[in-house]
């Protein structure tokens, strides 16, 4: 008589890999069966927030990339991964029923919109459904609690976790995986095309820092070739402000933000580094940055939909503007300040922009044109192709001086940045040739001083405009928590 085999489906979300799986430490390999499942949701891509897509095509053809990949990886295990486009909540049970399966896996998100379908899937599904708790960097048991008790300012939660926790180890993979037979006539889906998804085709405009291409691995590529081949990271924390060219970061963040790379991956490869090459400041600076990564991610799941709002977490009621005609000029780099414009135009053409960019011009949105952040987060959402619900909406309410800033008022001063940042003007012409090309070294950031057009905002008094207005918020936001 046949014993009869477990069968385990496992839900494919932002975990798109092999290595580093924690999915396949659900099941006994050696004696279970599995197969995957990913559903492109259209509330989450195709859909119109704002007036455009939430995903424009630089982050499909990612993302798309990245499935093929995946797709290929568990064929060659021996399993297979089903494509599916629609509502998780009701593709999953569906599916679940036809193929027989007895257990259902997935990893949980931190963002809200996440949780509930999650919370949708699991009320609809009749099999066994178990969810793992989100992903982290570091050895945290229960981050739901841990995320609870999160400190409100990242350098007190580095401090505590430097200090009590480990980074996690990568999971090691199994080399096959035994299949769930599937019946005759079922169909495991087709990967869409960018025109099946109404997206247009677009080619990333060639001067942009690099061509990035989806996928497990492109991105354990990248890992080897820029801290290793290249040897960048012992220069990292001297270089990681820069804007142009592949080297001046790491550039993991792509992969990372569809979970084609790991973040424990990049963290371990970091500590063979030290050990192999060298051990200096930019060594640990990198995991440095991936403890913002894991803090915004814990900032997210403690504080849930709130986020999203106008006032962000910590609930400041600042009120803006919002003249449409200037976030038009903002988000199509038509400003007439050279430095924010060059910045809008790479993130439109390519999908990236430096961090040190994406400070400047988040800055410049909601304090000097005085435009609600969250149209500025939107826009990032559709363009980048590392969007990460987390870390954006962390960073763009950090910037905007309602998220998680223990400072007063941060803004910044644009030809301050340009001297520290792009003192020749370097950047600025390799973006706005016919605007600034002519000019020279700083004169490249004031073309108005050269006959060039007037800027649509003045920048040194929208800023002073700004704080006047952050200040009067802070103060009617301080009284009210006295008040309770
Ligand atoms: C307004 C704004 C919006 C942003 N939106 C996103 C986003 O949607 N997705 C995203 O991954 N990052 C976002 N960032 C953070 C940061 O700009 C990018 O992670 C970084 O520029 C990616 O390039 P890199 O991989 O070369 O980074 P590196 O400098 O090489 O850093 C290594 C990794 O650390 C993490 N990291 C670095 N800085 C941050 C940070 N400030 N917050 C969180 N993680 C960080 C990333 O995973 C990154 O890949 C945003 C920053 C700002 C100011």
């Amino acid at each position: 008589m046949n014993e009869k085999v477990v069968k385990n489906m496992i839900w494919f979300r932002r975990q798109l890999r092999i290595h580093d799986q924690p999915l396949f430490e659900c099941f006994d390999s050696g004696t279970e069966g599995v197969i995957g499942v990913w559903v492109l949701d259209p509330r989450e891509h195709t859909a119109q927030v704002g007036g455009f897509t939430r995903t424009g095509s630089h982050r499909m053809r990612f993302l798309l990339e990245t499935i093929a990949e995946l797709r290929a990886a568990m064929r060659r295990m021996g399993s297979e991964l089903i494509i599916r486009i629609g509502k998780p909540e009701q593709i999953l049970p569906e599916l679940t029923e036809t193929l027989g399966i007895d257990r259902f896996h997935f990893v949980e998100e931190p963002g809200s919109e996440e949780r509930s379908i999650e919370r949708a899937v699991i009320n609809r599904m009749q099999t066994n459904a178990t969810g793992l708790s989100p992903e982290t960097l570091l050895e945290i048991e229960d981050p739901g609690t841990f995320a609870r008790e999160l400190p409100e300012v990242f350098s007190s939660f580095r401090r505590h976790v430097e200090k009590r926790l480990d980074y996690g180890q990568p999971r090691p993979a199994p080399e096959r995986l035994r299949p769930v037979k599937t019946p005759a006539d079922f169909e495991s889906g087709e990967i869409p095309t960018l025109d099946q998804l109404g997206l247009f085709d677009e080619v990333a405009d060639p001067r942009g820092v690099m061509q990035f291409r989806g996928g497990e691995s492109s991105g354990l590529e990248r890992l080897e070739q820029w801290m290793f081949h290249g040897d960048h990271l012992q220069h990292y924390k001297q270089t990681r402000n820069e804007m142009l060219g592949p080297e001046y970061s790491s550039k993991f963040s792509p992969w990372l933000a569809v979970g084609a790379l790991s973040s424990r991956q990049v963290a371990a490869r970091s500590f063979s580094y030290e050990e192999e090459r060298t051990k200096n400041e930019s060594t640990y600076w990198l995991r440095f940055e991936l403890l913002w990564r894991e803090f915004f991610r814990l900032h997210l799941l403690k504080h849930g939909a709130s986020l999203f709002h106008r006032t962000g977490p910590i609930d400041l009621d600042l009120e803006y503007r919002n003249d449409p005609e200037m976030f038009e000029h903002w988000r199509n780099g038509t400003t007439g300040i050279p430095l924010i414009d060059a910045n809008m135009r790479e993130l439109k053409g390519t999908g990236f922009m430096s961090n040190r960019g994406r400070q400047i011009v988040a800055s410049f949105l909601s304090k000097n044109m005085n435009v609600d952040w969250r149209w500025g987060a939107r826009w990032f959402e559709r363009c980048l192709i590392d969007y990460c619900p987390a870390a954006n909406w962390g960073n763009w309410s950090y910037s905007a001086g309602v998220g998680a800033d223990p400072r007063g008022f941060r803004g910044f001063d644009i030809a301050r940045q340009a001297r520290s940042y792009d003192p020749r003007g370097d950047y600025v012409a390799k973006w706005l040739p016919e605007e600034v090309g002519h000019l020279d070294g700083m004169s490249r950031h004031a073309p108005w001083d050269h006959g060039g057009p007037t800027p649509v905002v003045e920048t040194s008094r929208s800023l002073d405009e700004a704080r006047v207005r952050w200040e009067a918020a802070s103060m009617i936001h301080r009284t009210r928590l006295e008040g309770r």
